[in-house]
């Protein structure tokens, strides 16, 4: 059925969070963005921001947020507020988008939720344990809250179920990917998605190679050819593939092995290594590439190091996606550290003349939050950077399904 609407409010759930974004889909412009936190604890807090002509008002609440219900009820009272509120009634609110992180090989696309959605989202638990019960709490929550509204689930792994199973598959036992589901499914689909379409846009043509470089807390890239994704760096889980601020990425399986049968190490250890202890963290201490950076300019010797590991693992992929996809139009980077480090930018593109890639140094260093083009006049291959929006993307695709 279709329904009209004009405001879509955009939820992602966490196990002791809530982030939200109020997007008016006329000017695709947010009205409103917020985050509760520490769900749980003795006292939470609230920071709620609302967007007027222009003119951005933040406030913020600590008190106590036993549930997510709580929290989202609060939110709804601050949208709705009779002074500082940016829309008079809940009922404003058609339709609510969440980001649902693990879709498994059910979800190839974007859907409206109802009782066998919750179900399905509820049988991918065990591959994704740390976020898809959150995402289905903020589910249950909303349909409370927002009882009118469309509720609409924007699945991470959805942009990803293009790849082929050549790519997807692992060379293990068949039995484990027909009875368990253990291949790669990929993360940050939304800004994959994203990103691809606007530098397609940029390119003026549908037939392009381009390899989609998300870097920012977790990181991961994706080779998308005339708009379809055909590989991706994340797997079964978020840990595979590039260095990230707190997770390893690529390591050999067998010192996994190693340090539990060798060196006492308990499982619940080793993940807490890989994923909380490791990567730009585990190497320098730090997980903040500014903070990084910093140490870089004062000619501190690991922080250098780990820069260039962090590098050189980005160039290997794109060695990789370029074979996979038997030429290259464009790499984009985005996210946290793609849109602002222009270091990393420099040294992933040094010395990849092979691939077409000849970066523009003053061009580099432009700060700007448009799409931008940094790479020499008439290269081969263009260097993008483009902002990604995920909330935008969440919102636009579930505008799309009930307009
Ligand atoms: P995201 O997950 O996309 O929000 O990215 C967050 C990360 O981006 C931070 O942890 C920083 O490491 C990085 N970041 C943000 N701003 C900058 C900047 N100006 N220069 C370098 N890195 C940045």
């Amino acid at each position: 059925m279709k329904r009209a609407c004009k405001n879509i409010l955009v939820v992602n759930a966490g196990s002791s969070s809530i982030k939200y974004q109020l997007i008016d889909m006329i000017t695709e412009l947010p009205l409103s963005s917020g985050i509760v936190e520490r769900i749980g604890l003795k006292e939470g807090t609230l920071i709620h921001k609302t967007f007027i002509e222009g003119v951005e008002n933040k406030i913020v609440e600590t008190f106590p947020i036993p549930n997510h219900t709580v929290g989202l009820e609060r939110v709804a009272e601050l949208l709705t507020d009779k002074k500082i509120g940016v829309i008079a009634d809940p009922s404003e609110i058609k339709a609510v988008g969440h980001r649902v992180v693990h879709g498994g090989e059910a979800f190839t696309k974007t859907v409206e939720i109802n009782n066998d959605i919750k179900a399905k989202v509820k049988e991918l638990f065990p591959l994704a344990p740390l976020h898809n019960p959150a995402n289905l709490t903020g589910i249950e929550v909303a349909e409370k809250v927002f009882p009118n509204a469309v509720q609409i689930a924007v699945f991470d792994t959805a942009f990803h179920q293009t790849i082929p199973d050549v790519a997807y598959r692992y060379a293990i036992p068949a039995e484990l990917y027909e009875n368990m589901g253990i291949r790669k499914y990929g993360f940050h689909g939304t800004s994959h998605k994203f990103v691809s379409q606007k530098a397609i846009e940029y390119l003026g043509k549908s037939d392009t190679k381009i390899i989609t470089i998300h870097i920012g807390n977790g990181a991961s890239m994706a080779a998308v050819k005339n708009g379809v994704c055909v590989d991706t760096s994340m797997g079964l889980g978020p840990l595979n593939g590039l260095i990230m601020g707190t997770r390893s990425g690529d390591i050999d399986p067998s010192i996994i092995f190693y340090l539990v049968e060798q060196k006492g190490y308990s499982i619940e250890e080793v993940s807490t290594l890989l994923n909380k202890k490791s990567g730009m963290v585990g190497l320098t201490g730090d997980t903040d590439m500014r903070d990084i950076e910093s140490r870089v300019i004062k000619g501190d010797a690991i922080a250098e190091l780990s820069y260039k590991m962090y590098a050189y693992r980005i160039k290997q992929y794109i060695g990789n996606y370029a074979a996979a996809m038997n030429g290259l139009d464009a790499i984009v980077f985005t996210a946290g550290i793609g849109e602002n480090d222009s270091i990393i930018r420099n040294l992933v593109c040094e010395n990849m003349n092979y691939f077409g890639l000849e970066l523009n140094g003053e061009k580099n260093k432009i700060r700007t939050s448009k799409i931008r083009e940094i790479n020499n006049e008439g290269a081969k291959t263009k260097i993008l950077v483009i902002p990604t929006n995920e909330e935008l993307e969440i919102a636009r695709q579930s505008f799309e399904l009930i307009k």
